[in-house]
């Protein structure tokens, strides 16, 4: 069996190399001529993406990069603390880790090809069909690839989504605008490895102390219309850097010195999500990662369910004995996991863009409920997941295994 793999993001080396294992040839084709894109931003993987990648002995591609993160201490406007969220496996074995994105795109890009999987650049799918007994993949630069499936892990603009079902929705605007940067020099009062977020006055503020001494920190900016195309990307960093600044000044912390200080600021975007996509498959096609089920980046967890989705699917096309079998129960297995998380970043995203009466509820509310919420059952069902590559993805009763 022949594999087409649209996108080298997350998703498409982790499915690659999962496929690998499970006996499929897959070929890796990216749009970008280079390596990754938003190359300065950083973000956190998830224990429950790190265990997924264990799953293929593919964990050590990220090991070295960044700094653990075991909990993320959520602070108020005032600089009251609100609780701690515990980002790692209950039992302790795997901790989150925080890095810049292209550290991990190149990791896992990597180590694809160390085990020999093809990866060509400089491919944006622009077509495909499915011919009946295989599909055919049609590339902007006029060249075609045959396969017996195809995997868009072509993320949150999918061109595969939109093949697989011509009705399948946008992505949803999610309120706020996102960027970041990094600072050295300001000295803050939180540890390496400790993650601090704050509900600020006019903004939500994160930031992280690297082991190097460097402060890694991201700002989300509540807007309600959606800017028009470019209008964000094109304000600079200076711009940004007064603004921001002005933005946070009367919150207690450090951001806005942060801001101030910082070296390096990162292109602004307009946060996204996707959610409730109708049709993941159709025929000998399938859209897995954020192509999907794009949580938004408040979640954490984009990344870490891409890599979950890349090792359940080779899982159950392992065990299935048809394509549209294992896509049938791949899809019943994930659904409701990647769709309880979307709709909690949702929820989380309108605490962040939360007028004066909702922060003030938001802030006597928050230091009771986050202990149940982000400790209990839920931090163990999101960061305690576990994915074993041996067990069969077909329950013992002949049904589909659970999650
Ligand atoms: C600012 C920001 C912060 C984030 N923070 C976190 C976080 O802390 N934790 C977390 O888990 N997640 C985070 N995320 C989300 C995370 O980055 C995504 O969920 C994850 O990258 C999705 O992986 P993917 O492989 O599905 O898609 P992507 O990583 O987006 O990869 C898609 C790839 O497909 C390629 N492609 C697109 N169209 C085509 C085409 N037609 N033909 C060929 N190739 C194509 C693209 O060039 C790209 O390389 C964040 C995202 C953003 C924007």
């Amino acid at each position: 069996m022949k594999a087409l793999i649209i996108g080298s993001g997350m998703a498409g080396p982790a499915a690659a190399m999962a496929l690998q294992r499970a006996g499929v040839d897959a070929t890796v084709y990216e749009a970008h001529a280079g390596g990754a894109e938003n190359v300065g931003v950083f973000l956190t993987l998830g224990s429950n993406g790190i265990d997924a990648l264990r799953a293929i002995e593919a964990d050590a591609a990220v090991g070295a990069a960044g700094f653990e993160t075991p909990g993320i201490d959520m602070v108020s406007t005032t600089g009251k603390a609100l609780g701690r969220v515990r980002t790692s496996r209950p039992d302790g074995d795997i901790t989150s880790r925080t890095l810049k994105r292209a550290d991990l795109y190149r990791g896992l890009r990597d180590e694809a090809l160390r085990r020999g999987i093809r990866i060509e650049h400089g491919k944006r799918l622009v077509e495909a069909q499915d011919t009946g007994d295989g599909v055919r993949a049609v590339f902007a630069d006029g060249s075609e690839e045959y396969g017996d499936l195809l995997i868009g892990c072509d993320g949150l603009h999918s061109t595969v989504r939109g093949l697989i079902d011509p009705a399948a929705p946008a992505p949803a605007y999610s309120g706020l605008i996102g960027l970041g940067g990094y600072t050295r020099g300001v000295p803050v009062n939180t540890e390496v490895g400790s993650y601090q977020m704050v509900f600020g006055k006019r903004a939500f503020f994160g930031y992280a102390p690297a082991p190097d001494g460097e402060v890694w920190w991201f700002a989300n900016l509540p807007r309600q219309d959606e800017p028009a195309r470019g209008e964000v990307e094109a304000i600079d960093a200076e711009q940004w850097r007064r603004r921001l600044a002005a933005l946070f000044a009367d919150d207690a912390g450090p951001a806005a010195e942060l801001i101030r200080a910082s070296q390096e600021i990162t292109p602004a975007s307009p946060m996204h999500a996707m959610l409730g996509v109708p049709a993941w498959h159709r025929g000998r096609m399938i859209v897995i990662g954020d192509a999907a089920h794009a949580p938004s980046p408040t979640s954490g967890q984009g990344a870490s369910l891409s890599v979950e989705d890349a090792v359940e699917l080779a899982k159950a096309l392992r065990d299935l004995p048809t394509i549209e079998g294992a896509f049938a129960a791949y899809e019943a297995l994930r659904r409701p996991r990647v769709e309880r998380i979307v709709k909690q970043a949702a929820r989380i995203n309108n605490n962040k863009a939360a007028g004066p009466v909702g922060r003030i509820v938001r802030d006597l509310l928050m230091p009771l409920l986050l202990p149940r919420l982000a400790n209990g059952e839920q931090s163990r069902q999101t960061y305690g997941h576990h994915i074993d590559w041996d067990a069969s993805a077909v329950g013992e009763d002949g049904g589909l295994a659970r999650q």
